[in-house]
């Protein structure tokens, strides 16, 4: 689960690793009392969970309300690389000396954590990392070990951080290791980690997060709970929503045959079927969503799926696909029966189980005698019937109107 700016800024003051003042606001009105509070010249940034904000022209320096309120009005309603702007971000500005780019991330390869860092932070940082690769820094956290004082003021030293920054540099990797642990996080950055205060003051100096990313694992959302704090109930979709409180993983992808599977390699495949069936009928027809039921899934788990699927409006027909392992398919096929003769649903269902209990579920199923219930031996064969029945219900509707 990845964090807007303004929420990461929490978790790094909770460690109270340096950041200028902010407010977070998302209408013009509330940018202007922002401003008036944080003071000029003020940055409004944009509120995205995307990087490169800057570039697209989401982080802009105000040097009074009018500006404030002009430069809001323009970014709010901004769409950068795909994400609608949530609101923006009001906050102090600062005299930039140097930028520094720190991060402390999962490593999966090496299965610990990474520090990454470059005295060659900011906007550019990818760029410079390409084409300087000498100039980044990556070191190690053993993730049975910890990550004490020596070993942050070791780290700093070789990351390169100037030398008097470098004990202050130490004090924020150890600051930053903890919100890391403490929240969960898969990744915490800081880029720029910015040097700031006046060129020509050596006292007036210091190092300061001007911009934080932070991802949660969302695996551990329950030790928190459920990280309530950071819902965002004007992004996320509805239907995402109510699979989570089921425990389901559910995806909504916008096409028109729902899929339904057990373990998340088998419903990649079957999404991947159900496309290539809609193609190579000439059709266009495309899956509406991912959901995994995972494993040992109940009848009563099913049923929620199904109710999940079936209130997508987009929906015209439902492909699931169980490979019987620990989950059982009878308790599939009476999930389906039990999901059919509540809902009243009239939409088509392909079924394909194998594996545990396939017969007695295909028994199941048999028995129920109903016409929207479709059977096929295989993978492919039921998302071609999927596919093709869905798009039947699309054309007859295009007739109707
Ligand atoms: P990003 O583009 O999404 O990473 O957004 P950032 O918050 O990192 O801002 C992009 C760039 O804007 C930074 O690298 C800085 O150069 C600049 N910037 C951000 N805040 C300030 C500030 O307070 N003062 C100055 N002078 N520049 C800032
Ligand atoms: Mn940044």
């Amino acid at each position: 689960m990845d964090l807007y700016e303004y929420q990461a800024r929490e978790l790094l003051e909770e460690q109270q690793i340096p950041a200028p003042r902010a407010i977070f606001a998302q209408n013009s009105h509330e940018v202007a009392e922002a401003a008036d509070s944080i003071g000029y010249p003020c940055v409004i940034k944009a509120q995205v969970k995307i990087g490169h904000r800057g570039q697209a022209g989401g982080v802009k320096l105000a040097h009074n309300r009018d500006e404030a309120i002009l430069l809001s009005e323009s970014i709010l309603p901004m769409t950068i690389h795909g994400h609608k702007v949530n609101g923006v971000l009001v906050a102090e500005a600062k005299n930039i000396i140097h930028e520094y780019y720190v991060s402390i991330s999962v490593d999966r390869t090496s299965r610990d954590y990474d520090v990454l860092a470059t005295a060659n932070g900011g906007t550019e940082v990818e760029e410079i990392a390409k084409e300087h690769p000498e100039s980044v820094k990556r070191l190690h956290i053993n993730a049975l070990g910890d990550f004490d004082e020596e070993a942050a003021k070791r780290m700093a030293d070789q990351i390169g951080f100037y030398h008097a920054d470098a004990e202050q540099a130490a004090d924020i990797l150890l600051k930053m290791w903890k919100c890391f642990k403490d929240n969960d996080a898969t990744l915490v950055e800081i880029n720029p980690l910015a040097k700031i205060g006046d060129p020509d003051d050596e006292s007036s100096k210091s190092l300061c997060a001007l911009d934080a990313k932070i991802s949660l694992d969302g695996n551990a959302a329950f030790r928190h709970d459920g990280w309530k704090r950071f819902d965002d109930p004007t992004q996320s979709d509805s239907l995402e929503r109510e699979a989570a409180e089921y425990g389901l993983h559910y995806v909504h992808l916008h096409g028109q045959v729902g899929v339904i599977g057990n373990g998340a390699g088998l419903v990649m495949s079957s999404l991947d079927a159900v496309s290539g069936a809609g193609e190579s009928q000439g059709t266009g027809v495309k899956p509406a969503n991912f959901l995994d039921i995972g494993g040992g899934a109940s009848a009563e788990v099913m049923k929620h799926s199904l109710a999940i699927v079936l209130s997508d409006s987009q929906v015209e027909s439902v492909f699931i696909n169980v490979y019987g392992g620990i989950t059982s398919c009878e308790q599939v096929a009476e999930g389906i029966i039990q999901a059919f003769d509540e809902l009243h649903s009239s939409k088509p269902l392909v079924v394909r189980f194998d594996g545990n209990a396939a017969a007695e579920g295909l028994r199941i199923l048999a028995q129920a005698n109903n016409p929207n219930i479709h059977v096929e031996d295989t993978m492919e064969e039921a998302a071609a019937t999927a596919a093709k029945l869905a798009a039947t219900a699309l054309a007859s509707k295009e007739a109707k109107r």
